[in-house]
């Protein structure tokens, strides 16, 4: 096993890893390879320069419909640690993953949420929805478990990596705060969030709208046609005038909604475009867990009538997206 050699060499090593030999050849950072972008990103804020991850997921790519590629394999069965979200969101590799952990160290970082925080898969029994990112105070469950797993490969550096997570979940409670505050705004009646597929239904939880999609929980799933006209005859009857689209999912459905309500004398608009199952563009502020999420809230608070800071928590987002 890689993690006992490096393990065993490191003890005593209070400074970087870097350029510290190993005898299994592995030397430097801890090589972990994490599915989506919000892992990556929980396992470079807690591991710093201890490790180097490779996110297999880009910006605007959708987990549900991924496949893993020949030079994911080959990260992955060389990584010294495997981080995927689980709860069948990246369902397409399920069959893969589950033959790595046979070999490999592999941490499913979402299934350590205890059953009863989870909201249930409406489209298959026993099973959950996977969008656990999208409330803040169950994804600071997750950057534990990120942590956790950090701490079991490089014990040596427990105090470091403890500090580390305990700095980010601060931020995350900051964002938390910040998301309840300007999603109190939003008037009472406009309360309703319609997006291209059910991604939302945690954050509908968190902060108490109602969440709409077009397609179910996994966009494998199709939107009918009697779906869009159920959700038009939705838009014009509660007057909602904004619908969101998401970075990672086609806007064919969300532009029907829009012809659909136009046609009954309902002008609805796009009110954002959200980033659902998937970060935004590498080294921007919305390419983070806390930079996505800043955007998301601070559109849909905006688009829906409330009040909140053009350019968000902190002041960084992009204006115009
Ligand atoms: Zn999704």
């Amino acid at each position: 096993m890689t993690f006992l050699n490096r393990r065993m060499f490191l003890v005593g090593m209070a400074g970087s890893l870097v350029a510290v030999p190993s005898f299994a050849g592995a030397a430097g950072p801890l090589k972990v390879v994490a599915t989506t972008g919000m892992i990556a990103d929980a396992a470079r804020t807690v591991g710093g320069e201890l490790v180097s991850v490779t996110a297999l997921m880009g910006p605007g790519v959708d987990p549900h419909a991924y496949r893993q590629t020949r030079s994911d394999i080959l990260a992955m069965t060389s990584a010294d640690l495997t981080l995927h979200h689980g709860l069948y969101l990246e369902a397409q590799m399920e069959e893969f993953l589950d033959t790595l952990a046979k070999q490999r160290s592999v941490v499913a970082v979402a299934e350590e949420i205890p059953a009863e925080e989870l909201l249930a898969h409406d489209e298959y029994q026993n099973q959950f929805d996977p969008h656990v990112w999208m409330d803040p105070e169950l994804w600071s469950k997750v950057v534990v478990t990120v942590r956790d797993a950090l701490i079991e490969a490089l014990p040596q550096h427990e105090e470091g990596l403890t500090a580390n997570a305990a700095a980010h979940l601060e931020e995350i409670t900051e964002l938390h705060a910040y998301s309840r505050q300007v999603l109190s705004s939003v008037p009472q009646q406009a309360r309703t969030l319609v997006t291209s597929h059910d991604a939302f239904s945690y954050f509908g939880r968190a902060y108490d709208f109602e969440v709409l999609g077009i397609q179910g929980i996994s966009t494998q799933s199709e939107a009918g046609l009697t779906r869009v006209s159920e959700l038009v005859s939705l838009l014009v009857e509660r007057g909602i005038e904004a619908v969101f689209v998401e970075s990672s999912v086609s806007d064919r459905n969300t532009r029907a909604l829009i012809e659909g309500a136009a046609a009954r004398n309902h002008n609805v608009r796009i009110g954002g475009h959200l980033f659902s199952d998937a970060m935004g563009p590498d080294g921007t502020y919305e390419g983070t867990y806390i930079g996505m999420i800043d955007h998301n809230v601070t559109y849909i608070a905006r688009a829906l009538g409330g009040e909140a800071p053009e350019r968000g928590m902190r002041g960084l987002l992009a204006v115009g997206t």
